[in-house]
């Protein structure tokens, strides 16, 4: 079961051009301003810009603050000063040329041999130590920080979320979500935390790609050469293969973006030439590589392997437990019902979703769909020119909304007058396709309130949905609405 994304993504990109506009003035003229003290080529690189994103930025470095609380907890932080130091000087001057949203960075160093960096969404960074040791200068190591810095600016951890969060919840859900101080609560139902760390961490092959351009433009806006952003991805690639194909940690959590050569050499094209030598290898980053080589060894990771545990125990193959008898109650502002006392309830706003663990699914693209549980939102059906409707065209309104992001959904039952909470309710079966493979049961319940059609979808795979119509049928008829 999706949400209602097309409706939510044609929305967004309207709302988007409309505000690009304005953006698109100030950016012409700071471009202005560069291209008159710089005169290099500067008008040609190409101009990078966030995608879609339903948090601001200020809730990008709340999201980070939560995320990096938990992540070092799990990680070997360095804390040396002089390391630390040296990590944040860079860090910044990169930053400070870096397009796209600005952060106040923080950037900290692992005690951790393999070659590896990545950037929380508000500009918190951590860089392996191993990845100082492996650089041939100065110049490779702030290519993978630009590039996690890319991350950053470009805001890809919120926008994956913007995408998972939208595939989850309809639409009427997603105000809520963002209005909510609950980044929380949001993490927590997307799996977000840092053990999972598929959502914020997981980037594309276009988000790749893009980190790699930022990262070069910030290379050679900080007199490096712009060449060593690649060269040092090549360097790991040899070495994984001399070392019998062992993958480097940088790759597992950066897939490798097709042609990544040929459009970082591109980029260098695109901005021309500059006057001047490379400062490439300044005699600080050689005396802190030889101060990192000479600590002690970094400890076994054993976190590694647990996160990777809990990477595969996320796949989809797994069933959820069976639905327990025994219930539990929920409650919001609006009404109160009871459901299997294992499943979690994540709250959001007007609506909420009641699912088992395994009962959020992902797609592999950073999107997610319920495959067993129960969502409810509240819909807006449109009136009719006498100012009313029906409960039954209000329910025909919601199914072909619902099928603008599910467009195989079809009704396989005509609906049935049931009651629900005291009220009028239309009982409807769909079958729509899984995604886990095969149809799922969307049994849709819909009650009309002064607040708007208010729904409940009980999802469940076809060949199982038996064993849950019991526990759908028992969370119905224990709906309870509050009196307004
Ligand atoms: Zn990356």
């Amino acid at each position: 079961m999706k949400g209602t994304v097309s409706r939510i993504s044609t929305g967004a990109t309207e709302a988007f051009t409309g505000r690009g506009i304005a953006r698109r003035t100030a950016i012409a003229a700071v471009i202005f301003l560069s291209v008159s003290l710089a005169p290099l080529g500067l008008a040609q690189r190409t101009r990078l810009k966030p995608g879609w994103n339903i948090f601001s930025p200020q809730q990008d470095v709340e999201i980070g603050q939560e995320v990096s609380k938990q992540a070092e907890q799990q990680l070997v932080l360095l804390k040396d000063k002089r390391v630390d130091g040296y990590l944040d000087r860079l860090g910044h001057k990169l930053a400070s040329k870096a397009p796209g949203e600005k952060y106040p960075y923080q950037f900290k160093g692992v005690n951790d041999s393999s070659i590896n960096a990545f950037a929380l969404p508000g500009g918190f960074l951590y860089i392996n130590r191993g990845t100082i040791d492996a650089a041939d200068n100065e110049a490779q190591l702030a290519g993978v920080i630009g590039h996690e810095i890319g991350h950053a600016a470009m805001r890809h951890g919120t926008n994956q979320m913007t995408k998972a969060t939208a595939m989850q919840l309809p639409l009427a859900l997603l105000g809520g979500v963002v209005g909510s101080n609950s980044i929380v609560g949001l993490l927590s139902q997307l799996g977000a935390n840092f053990g999972a760390q598929s959502v914020l961490l997981k980037y594309s092959r276009d988000a790749e790609r893009q980190a790699d351009l930022i990262g070069t433009q910030i290379l050679y806006d900080n007199n490096y050469n712009p060449q060593q952003m690649v060269q040092f991805f090549m360097k790991l690639e040899e070495e994984s293969k001399k070392s019998g194909g062992r993958p480097i940690q940088f790759f597992s959590s950066h897939p490798n973006p097709e042609n990544r050569v040929a459009s970082v050499n591109a980029e260098i094209a695109k901005m021309g030439g500059r006057a001047g030598s490379f400062q490439d290898s300044p005699a600080e980053f050689r005396e802190i590589q030889r101060y990192v080589r000479s600590l002690p060894p970094a400890p076994k990771q054993p976190q590694q392997q647990q996160a990777k545990t809990q990477e595969s125990g996320n796949t989809q193959a797994q069933r959820p437990q069976a639905p327990s008898g025994r219930l539990q109650d929920f409650s919001n502002s609006r009404l109160s019902l009871r459901y299997p006392d294992n499943w979690k309830s994540y709250d959001q706003g007007d609506g909420f979703t009641l699912a088992p663990e395994r009962g959020l699914v992902a797609d592999g693209s950073g999107n997610t769909s319920l495959a067993y549980g129960t969502i409810m939102a509240i819909f807006q059906p449109q009136a009719s020119s006498s100012g009313r409707i029906d409960l039954a065209s209000a329910t025909t309104q919601l199914i072909n909304s619902l099928r603008t992001s599910n467009p195989d959904m079809r009704i396989s039952k005509d609906p049935s007058r049931i009651r629900v909470g005291g009220l009028a309710a239309l009982a409807t079966t769909l079958i729509n396709p899984s995604p886990l493979g095969g149809n799922e049961i969307d049994y849709l319940v819909t009650v009309q309130r002064p607040e708007g059609l208010v729904y409940f979808i009980f999802v469940a795979p076809e060949k199982e949905f038996a064993a849950y119509q019991r526990t759908f049928q028992d969370m119905t008829s224990s709906v309870r609405f509050a009196s307004r």
